[in-house]
């Protein structure tokens, strides 16, 4: 990539509006952009909480441009710093970066850039902002405003804090004219205020919008063969791009290594790996040649990728904000996408004893609540998107639609027999083996070491051979959780009865049992009706536009998205342009990528319907 512009900044239009839909080739601001770009611009400092992919960037890149003067952007990584420069330069905006990955040559040829008034974004991390050199050079400049990305990493309340975020309340000291807008896509009450403070924004104007994502579909399956259920959903997925996340290096390295030996263009991402295959398998994820990347949490931050169609939680995670922002990495684009969680509820315990290790008192406290709720939301028999809305303090009295527990219903039956049989069959096996070998007691598996135990002479073997390993497996589990087995901690998890079995068991009281949801909603019910499922575009052509994408990315080196992404794409094979004008009415077409894509794009688009 150059570094430096290569023409001067395009005379650009000066309100919002015709900003957005000359240079970003958008048709309308979202809510609460136009208003937060009109005070930004009027010299107010903001602070912008929105989702991730709620349009975040725009918020500052406007004001930039409509502002006299540079605009500096503090971002924490290099990736997504060269990401959004990219992105800003393939529609025609002035923009650079300044870090470590630079030359010397092309660092002083960016810097002669801004002093000749030529570029209009720089970005650049907080160390090498709060340098002495760099403060320096900044202050001899006409600055337009300073952006702070990912500010919850000031506050030691936030998730992600970086002490080298701390020091940028400097900022407002150094310049107290220019305004600053902090964004960031979490924020509790406690991280909102200590970034305030810390920022010493002045007056700032607040934006807080929903943190919901409607287009992510919330769902989740019970855990039992982990990795044949992982396969089978992946290979429903067929193409698309995702992110299955895995609670440890060693169980990343396994998944990753059984998908792609079944075909799937999978690659492994922890910390343990070196670096350099970690920013190779991060490229090739963007540029589409990986689909799926499986990670432990490690891998995401930054990553800006709009067409990440699914997230997989194969393990659960400690806590609801880590799984709101993994999950959030899905669906940047707007188009449907789906956060599966494979649930097993002794993961729960797994995770719980991980906590033990945590000396602080008051740390373990605040740590094992938030497991709490992680446990609840995956128990939830209500809304999930409520549950997780009403987390972040933001309350829905209506059901979403979106979520496996609205689109398929809890259903119970009365599941007294089958509690008898399982029960039973725990009493009969001398209340001294664990959840698997009772179920393959009740099934009546031919296995070897049953048959060493006469277990395969009791009454109660092969009387739930009708049913499945797994259905088995949730009804024991659901037992143990109403509190009618347990599971003995110091004796190998044996199952053993409690008195809350006899009533059962006698048969003087009935109980009702959850059906078990073993598959994903997205392969039971096909009733979608998002954009990419919507049969209302030419998937052929989409196919072809997308290869074209590729094509023009790959002679340019920048990732597919750079050019278009797909919902763009999805426009064009719904609409068909072939003119200009037509083209420039699609979403994610502005002039510069006109001047640049369109013809290629028109001309298959053209060509294909003549075919
Ligand atoms: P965030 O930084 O909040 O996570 P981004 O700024 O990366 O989100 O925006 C997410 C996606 O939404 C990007 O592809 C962006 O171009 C697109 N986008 C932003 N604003 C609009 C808009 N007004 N209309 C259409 N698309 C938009
Ligand atoms: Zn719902």
């Amino acid at each position: 990539m150059t570094v430096i512009a290569e023409t001067l900044p395009d005379p650009q239009p000066e309100n919002p509006l015709a900003l957005l839909q000359a240079v970003f080739g958008y048709q309308q601001f979202r809510p609460g952009q136009l208003e937060i770009i009109e005070q930004i611009v009027a010299g107010r400092d903001a602070l912008v909480l929105k989702p991730t992919g709620g349009g975040k960037s725009l918020c500052y890149q406007i004001p930039a441009l409509l502002r006299p003067g540079l605009g500096v952007v503090v971002s924490p990584l290099i990736s997504l710093m060269k990401d959004q420069v990219d992105t800003l330069r393939a529609n025609g905006v002035a923009a650079v970066y300044i870090n470590s990955a630079l030359s010397r040559e092309e660092m002083i040829q960016n810097f002669a850039a801004m002093r000749r008034g030529e570029i209009k974004l720089v970005y650049v991390s907080p160390e090498r902002l709060l340098q002495h050199e760099f403060m320096d050079r900044l202050a001899e400049l006409p600055l337009g405003l300073f952006a702070i990305d990912e500010a919850h990493c000031v506050s030691q309340w936030g998730h992600d804090f970086r002490p080298e975020y701390a020091a940028l309340g400097r900022l407002k000291q150094w310049f107290p004219q220019v305004p600053v807008v902090a964004l960031t896509a979490t924020a509790d009450e406690a991280t909102r205020s200590d970034m305030l403070h810390r920022l010493e924004l002045n007056d700032p104007f607040i934006h807080t919008a929903s943190f919901d994502r409607p287009n992510i579909r919330y769902s989740l399956v019970e855990k039992f063969k982990a990795a044949e259920q992982l396969l089978r959903y992946v290979q429903s997925q067929k193409g698309n791009c995702g992110i299955v996340y895995c609670s440890s290096r060693n169980r990343v390295e396994e998944v990753a290594e059984r998908l792609s030996r079944h075909g799937c263009k999978a690659a492994p991402y922890h910390a343990g790996l070196p670096l350099e295959l970690r920013q190779r398998t991060q490229e090739s994820f963007l540029k589409d040649d990986i689909e799926i990347v499986v990670a432990t949490v490690a891998f995401g931050m930054g990553i800006d990728k709009p067409n990440v169609r699914f997230v997989v939680h194969y393990d659960i995670p400690k806590n609801i904000e880590s799984y709101y922002q993994e999950t959030g990495r899905a669906g940047r684009d707007g188009t449907p996408a789906e956060a599966l969680l494979l649930y097993d509820p002794a993961d729960i315990g797994r995770v719980r004893r991980l906590l033990d290790n945590i000396e602080n008192p008051q740390q373990l406290q605040v740590e094992q609540y938030k497991l709490n709720v992680m446990a609840a939301f995956a128990e939830a028999q209500t809304c999930r998107r409520q549950v997780l809305l009403n987390y972040f303090g933001e309350y829905n009295d209506k059901p979403c639609g979106n979520c496996d527990i609205c689109l398929d219903p809890p259903q119970s039956y009365d599941g007294t027999e089958d509690a008898q049989k399982a029960l039973s069959c725990v009493w009969r096996v001398g209340q001294n083996f664990g959840v698997g070998y009772v179920v393959e007691v009740l099934r009546g598996s031919l296995n070897q070491r049953i048959k060493d135990h006469g277990h395969d002479k009791l009454s109660t073997y092969g009387i739930g051979k009708d049913q499945s390993h797994e259905y088995w497996m949730s009804v024991i589990r659901q037992l143990i959780h109403k509190g009618l087995l347990t599971q003995n901690i110091t004796r190998n998890l044996v199952l053993q009865l409690t008195e809350a079995a006899r009533p059962v068991l006698r048969g003087e009281m009935k109980l009702e049992l959850a059906v078990p949801r073993l598959q994903p909603i997205s392969s039971r019910k096909e009733k979608r009706n998002g954009l990419l499922d919507n049969a209302n575009y030419d998937k052929r052509l989409f196919k072809e536009l997308r290869a074209l994408r590729k094509q023009i990315a790959e002679d340019e080196e920048v990732p597919p998205y750079v050019v278009f992404n797909d919902a763009t794409l999805v426009e064009m094979a719904q609409l068909m342009p072939m003119t200009e004008e037509e083209m420039l009415a699609v979403n994610g077409v502005g002039h510069r990528k006109l001047e640049r894509f369109g013809e290629a794009f028109m001309d298959l688009i053209i060509d294909y319907c003549r075919r």
